[in-house]
């Protein structure tokens, strides 16, 4: 690809990526939008019910929804990872998968985050082999069997919910001592007509030690963090389901992180680098949510609108 300046370049294919898009070319700024995989997260949701005005749609399709929105004007799309930025003083310079570049005047970061890692041992040898961070995308492979939910915070509630219709027993596993998912998950979960045919085991309070198989999983060894116990337990699948890690890293030398790694915003969207905004889940703005994050991206790329006729 040709190198050209680009007003504002979008890093990110998802909700708040696809909102920056839209409301930068509405004025009408030179927009490029980077992204490694169209979709982002909300790709991972079976279902979503919580955007205002679309209820009840399933992620894929709001995505579609998303790219026909923001394809009526037009950004420039480029599908390729960005593996660094570098900034002069009126420019940054992307540094594409492929070996190309893309110049811009500002950047707006909307990279999301990936799933959280257990690090016990027998995760990394099994994942793909029966551990996995997603149960709407690997959760139709258990069908009538014994499966292992980690966490109990939203992801991991969403994560039973997905598999009440689907295996023979869920086994539910997290360190805390209690659910912190919200109420109206916990409600959807412990309500479940399921739960006549599937059998729901939760062990709060347990630390996992490590996740058994040879090739395949075929196992749990669990700790009552109380009274020291360990206990092993059969199952056949693995769903990690214990939170996200903000994708800071390509910034995470220029500019201000928290200690989660999430990039820290003032209200208009500005990290601390003149020109690079920042928005949805890879910012420290709370709640990890596609309206919170749409709208994030709406105020990035405005941010950008204001900071370019300010120079
Ligand atoms: C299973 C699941 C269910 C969920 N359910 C709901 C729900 O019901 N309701 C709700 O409101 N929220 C839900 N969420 C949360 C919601 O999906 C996220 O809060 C939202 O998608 C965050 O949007 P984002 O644009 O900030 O980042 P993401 O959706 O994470 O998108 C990040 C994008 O950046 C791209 N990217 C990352 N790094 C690079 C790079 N270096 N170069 C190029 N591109 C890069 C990725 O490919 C991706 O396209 C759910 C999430 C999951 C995982």
């Amino acid at each position: 690809m040709k190198s050209k300046l680009y007003d504002v370049a979008i890093i990110g294919g998802g909700p708040a990526a696809h909102s920056a898009a839209l409301y930068a070319r509405r004025k009408e700024l030179k927009t490029a939008m980077i992204s490694k995989e169209e979709g982002g997260q909300v790709l991972y949701s079976s279902e979503i019910d919580n955007y205002l005005g679309i209820p009840d749609v399933e992620g894929f399709e709001l995505v579609k929804k998303f790219r026909n929105h923001v394809d009526k004007y037009k950004p420039d799309r480029v599908e390729e990872e960005v593996k660094g930025i570098d900034k002069s003083e009126n420019e940054f310079t992307l540094k594409l998968g492929n070996g190309d570049t893309l110049n811009s005047k500002t950047l707006v970061l909307a990279t999301g985050a990936k799933w959280r890692k257990l690090g016990v041992p027998g995760e990394e040898e099994l994942s793909g082999k029966g551990v996995s961070y997603c149960t709407t995308c690997d959760g139709p492979l258990y069908a009538d069997s014994d499966v292992a939910v980690i966490g109990g915070g939203n992801s991991a509630f969403e994560g039973i919910i997905d598999l009440l219709p689907i295996a023979n027993r869920i086994v539910n596993v997290d360190i805390a001592p209690e659910p912190i998912a919200d109420p109206v998950l916990q409600r959807h979960v412990n309500e479940s007509d399921h739960l006549e045919e599937v059998e729901l085991e939760q062990y709060y309070g347990h630390e996992i030690l490590e996740i058994l198989g040879d090739g395949m999983v075929s196992g749990l060894r669990i700790k009552d963090k109380e009274t020291g116990e360990e206990k092993e337990i059969e199952v056949e699948g693995v769903f990690v389901e214990i939170g996200l890690i903000p994708n800071s890293g390509i910034v995470e030398d220029m500019v201000e992180t928290n200690d989660a790694g999430e990039i820290v915003v003032d209200c208009n969207n500005q990290t601390t680098v003149g020109g690079l905004f920042a928005a949805g889940d890879v910012t420290d703005v709370p709640e990890n949510q596609v309206i919170v994050a749409a709208g994030e991206g709406a105020k990035a790329a405005l941010g950008a609108y204001s900071y370019l006729i300010h120079q």
